[in-house]
């Protein structure tokens, strides 16, 4: 009976709404909660009730959904998650690795992405996954966020002026930043305080994060464009990968997932795409990175398709800053000097 209900609710909202001379469409999330097995008071119907809601929001939202004893594990458990993260912060526990980026037709190192890592008090490592959509969804992902860009931006600066340079910093951004109306002000006030160069900076956003608000999208853009720094799509092929935004959007670079890089040689079709999108970047003034690069095989491919710069294992994982420096220094030593040094 409340499924049949929701479904009536949700075709009476369905109706377009006039607003002005505009037409309004909305849809609902629902979430069911069931007396007596889902609570004996309003209260606790009301909160489990609102537990199913956003587990409707997260299937996709304009759905209904029935509440479960198991959602509201989860609940506790990501309100834990958000209680420890906000004391993460406070605590200093987050550090940032560094993945080198590599030039493909001189194999030089050009860039490094910065990579978000949490250490817990007792030493687990816990990777981003595991916390970066919570800190999404409670807000938190914008001190965190600002915290990793003037870290990474010191640690960029720091590096040039030990003459490790030029290397071009890669910072991700998440949709909750990136919607942030202090955003290129914030960045601002972050680059001028580190003393970073601008153009040595690339923002990584996805796909999805621009096609949301498209029109506020091109704004936001052009001022990081203004701002001197790069944007570059972040796992491009695996959200909309619609082509028209590509043209719209002020944008510097693409990065091919990983996905379609990792069956490069065997597939070929993921050959086909990883081909055409490189040739549709090179079109649109486009720099094109492949992800997850693995094997001296993928590599030989991507060189001969054109592709611009690789990162991945098979130079070397994000590491932590002094591991990423001593790579570096072991990277660019020339193989004569090193033969010296040995004999
Ligand atoms: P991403 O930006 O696409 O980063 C690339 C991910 O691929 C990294 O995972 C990296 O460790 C991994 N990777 C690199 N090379 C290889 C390879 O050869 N093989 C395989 N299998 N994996 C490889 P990581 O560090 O766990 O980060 C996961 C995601 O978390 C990132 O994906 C990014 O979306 C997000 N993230 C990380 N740091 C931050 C941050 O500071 N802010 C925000 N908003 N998101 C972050
Ligand atoms: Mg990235
Ligand atoms: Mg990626």
């Amino acid at each position: 009976d409340s499924a049949a209900a929701a479904r009536r609710i949700a075709e009476a909202l369905a109706a377009p709404i006039v607003v002005g001379t505009t037409e309004v469409r909305i849809t609902a999330s629902i979430g069911i909660s069931v007396f007596p097995v889902d609570g004996s008071d309003a209260e606790s119907l009301l909160k489990n009730a609102d537990a199913a809601m956003l587990h409707a929001k997260e299937q996709g939202r304009d759905c209904s959904r029935f509440y479960t004893a198991s959602l509201n594990e989860r609940a506790v458990k990501r309100f834990s998650l958000e209680t420890n993260l906000r004391k993460a912060l406070e605590a200093d526990e987050f550090i940032v690795y560094y993945q080198p980026k590599i030039d493909i037709p001189s194999g030089r190192p050009s860039g490094m992405e910065a990579l978000i890592r949490w250490r817990r008090a007792d030493g687990t490592i816990v990777p981003p996954v595991e916390f970066i959509p919570v800190a999404e969804e409670t807000g938190l992902i914008v001190p965190i966020g600002d915290w990793v860009l003037r870290k990474a931006c010191a640690q960029a600066v720091a590096w040039a002026i030990r003459g490790l340079g030029p290397l071009k910093l890669s910072v991700n951004l998440s949709a909750a930043q990136f919607r942030q109306p202090r955003l290129v002000a914030g960045i601002a006030e972050i680059l001028s305080k580190t003393a970073m160069a601008p153009e040595f900076l690339d923002l990584e956003l996805t796909e999805g994060m621009l096609v949301e608000d498209s029109a506020n999208s091109i704004d936001i853009l052009n001022e990081l464009n203004g701002l001197g720094v790069g944007v570059a799509i972040d796992d491009f092929g695996t959200g909309y990968s619609s082509l028209s935004y590509l043209k719209r959007f002020r944008l510097d670079a693409l990065k091919i997932d990983r996905s379609f890089v990792r069956d490069l040689v065997t597939d070929a079709d993921d050959g086909a795409i990883v081909k055409a999108t490189i040739a549709l970047a090179h079109s649109l003034r486009l720099q094109v990175i492949a992800e997850g690069v693995e094997t001296e095989a993928q590599l030989q491919v991507l060189s001969e398709l054109g592709c611009d710069e690789a990162q991945g294992y098979l130079f070397s994982p994000p590491l932590p800053a002094q591991a990423f420096e001593d790579w570096l220094i072991a990277r660019r030593r020339p193989a004569p000097l090193l033969a010296t040094a040995r004999s």
